[in-house]
């Protein structure tokens, strides 16, 4: 669980940038990404929604880091296709601190 592997590099496209940040004009597919808010904002933002060994984690969400997201911000996986899957994924993966068996 330790190891680290460098960060991804995507492609500036017209969606995200080469860090995974989603831009603000985005065109992306309900299953793309998950709807957050930080908190004391308003503005809901996106975040695209990576394989764990290809997610940026803290830019992009994935499994692994989809919790350290949960700290700061509301995290909105019923709003989108991607955030009900992931959401799916999560409870099959993390059985540490759950009382569903
Ligand atoms: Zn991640």
């Amino acid at each position: 669980m330790s190891v680290r592997l460098p960060a991804p590099f995507y492609r500036d496209t017209s969606v995200h940038d080469e860090d995974g940040a989603v831009k603000p004009a985005a065109q992306m597919s309900s299953n793309e990404y998950v709807r957050i808010r930080a908190e004391g904002s308003p503005k809901p933002g996106r975040l695209w929604i990576r394989p764990v060994r290809n997610c940026n984690h803290g830019v992009t969400i994935c499994e692994e880091c989809a919790e350290s997201w949960e700290f700061d911000h509301a995290v909105d996986y019923h709003w989108t296709l991607g955030g009900r899957a992931l959401l799916q994924r999560l409870l099959n993966v993390d059985n540490t601190d759950s009382e569903v068996a």
